[in-house]
């Protein structure tokens, strides 16, 4: 579908408006964040066939963290991009083995603050036979598809496009959409001669979705270039009401999978019960130790660096949408625990959760024996203040207190019979959770940016109760990070059939131009 004349056509156009833009500015008096929502949205309104025919260009191009070639075009062109609205410094961040991260800077005369924005361009793998149209020949449709939405042409140059179309391809909601909000906004800026209140550089990186592999090592190695004062991580979907959503940050996380050992054969238990251990009572006692019925953790000192939740994040809490009820009966739940306390607030708490239990046989494969060994898969999620490294040292005093002796590795018979009780303990990989302050002058600035002239309240949710990267900003750049998301939270991500609502691209062209233009006024002090 690229290569319809119509977008060919459009590119050029797009690029030839792009560059009639690329002028420097000359510092402004600082605007209102209304006053620079009224000026993008009139700057896209007369762009919005250019805006949808450069943002399809970028969606053409094959996005598959593995395919390194097709990374490289994508990052390339990405490299274009920045030229063509006066990006300084512009070049690929590389370190061996990964995919390049897009990196460059824009800065501001008499900026005294610099605002890093954090994209990703790569993209989920596709399987192309379960997409309506092929995931890399992008296509705008007048609704969702499965509600029947016709393909329509991109307009050329000034021609409209209804808020409720959708355009589909791999990356439009997650992640390009994010990139081509940003650099409209500042097409929009420039065109109506808005000034950034801050420095921007961007990071774009490459591999988010093959499990950013390589992040830490680009960090440190180009932390000098990527010094910043603060980190927007523009990704994800909007909330499911539409409001715009803020997220401060991301649960850590820690596992671990723990055998348990009985006799080395099974046993009848009419001949045996009552006289040889039981692994199945056994880690059923071990792992009632460790949680009591309301999710607290029983074991010791584990809340002692445990950072207290803030006034500002429970307040924040308290103003969410409130859906508990409705998820409780949508689940079949007819009380959650610690009496019904808000979710949210549950998941700025220290969790353990047994994953599975696997012991013995029941129902069909159900006999009569002592098992031979119990199973158990742990998932520990951290919040900020803990380690991995402390959580992993905890746990296993916690079951050496019960009276076993623990192995990493595989276990003897020798062993079995030395110790009393055994525990074999496999750690999984973790890492530290990060919460940026909700209160701190970053995430006031933030608020204050978002929240002037729009009618609807911001959702502001303290942390997210995935995990996810944004530890290692806070861990390897110290500086704090803010979740910034612009998709519809229906747009298919990592599925068949992905796409970004245009009214989402819209608005986040309007957001970016607001937080840019005025996130200046109110961002003081030297602390987040
Ligand atoms: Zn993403």
């Amino acid at each position: 579908m690229v290569n319809r004349p119509e977008i060919r056509l459009g590119v050029a156009l797009g690029l030839a408006l792009l560059s009639a833009h690329a002028r420097p500015l000359h510092a402004q008096p600082s605007v209102s964040a209304t006053a620079a929502r009224t000026a993008a949205r009139v700057y896209r309104e007369q762009h919005e066939g250019a805006i949808l025919t450069e943002f399809a260009a970028l969606l053409s191009l094959p996005n598959v963290a593995s395919d390194s070639v097709n990374i490289r075009r994508n990052a390339d062109h990405l490299i274009g991009m920045l030229k063509a609205r006066s990006f300084t410094s512009t070049r690929l961040l590389i370190v061996p083995g990964g995919p390049p991260a897009v990196y460059g800077e824009l800065m501001q005369p008499g900026a005294t603050k610099t605002l890093v924005l954090y994209a990703h361009y790569d993209g989920q793998p596709v399987d192309a036979s379960q997409w309506t149209t092929p995931p890399f020949s992008p296509v705008l449709r007048t609704k969702e598809v499965h509600l029947g939405g016709a393909v329509i042409p991109i307009p050329v140059g000034n021609g409209r496009v209804d808020g409720e179309a959708r355009i589909y391809g791999r990356g439009a909601g997650d992640d390009k959409g994010s990139i081509q909000a940003i650099l409209s906004a500042l097409d929009a800026m420039r065109a109506s001669q808005l000034a950034s209140s801050v420095n921007i550089k961007v990071f774009f990186e490459g591999e988010e979705e093959a499990g950013s592999g390589h992040l830490e090592q680009i960090l440190t190695t180009y932390a000098d270039q990527l010094r910043g004062d603060a980190w927007l991580f523009c990704d994800g979907p909007v909330h499911q009401s539409g409001r715009q959503q803020l997220s401060f940050g991301q649960r850590g996380s820690a596992g671990f999978e723990l055998t348990l050992f009985g006799p080395t054969r099974a046993l009848h238990s009419g001949h045996y019960g009552n006289w040889a251990p039981n692994p199945a009572m056994m880690i059923a006692t071990l792992l009632d130790s460790m949680r009591d019925d309301d999710g607290r953790i029983r074991i010791a000192g584990y809340y002692d660096d445990v950072k207290p939740v803030t006034a500002a994040e429970h307040r924040a809490v308290a103003q969410l949408p409130k859906y508990d009820s409705t998820l409780r009966t949508a689940l079949g739940l007819s009380r959650t625990e610690a009496g019904n306390a808000l979710l949210a607030e549950r998941i700025m708490l220290p969790a353990l959760n047994v994953r599975g239990i696997r012991v013995g046989g029941v129902r069909e494969t159900g006999s009569n024996t002592i098992a031979t060994e119990a199973y158990a898969s742990i998932d520990l999620r951290l919040v900020p203040g803990q380690t991995p490294a402390r959580v992993r040292r905890l746990v296993e005093a916690h079951i050496r207190a019960q009276g076993f002796w623990i192995t990493h590795d595989s276990v003897t018979v020798a062993m079995r019979l030395a110790h009393l009780k055994v525990a074999r303990v496999e750690w999984g990989s973790g890492y530290p959770a990060s919460r940026a302050p909700m209160d701190g002058p970053f995430g006031k600035a933030v608020i204050a940016a978002l929240t002037e002239g729009v009618s609807q309240p911001l959702v502001l949710n303290p942390t997210v109760g995935a995990s996810g990267p944004t530890y290692m900003f806070e861990q390897i750049l110290k500086v704090p990070m803010i979740s910034l998301p612009i998709a519809n939270y229906d747009d298919n991500q990592h599925a068949a059939d992905e796409n970004l609502r245009v009214q989402n691209l819209w608005d986040g062209i309007e957001l970016y131009a607001a937080l840019l233009t005025s996130i200046g006024r109110t961002w003081r002090g030297p602390l987040p």
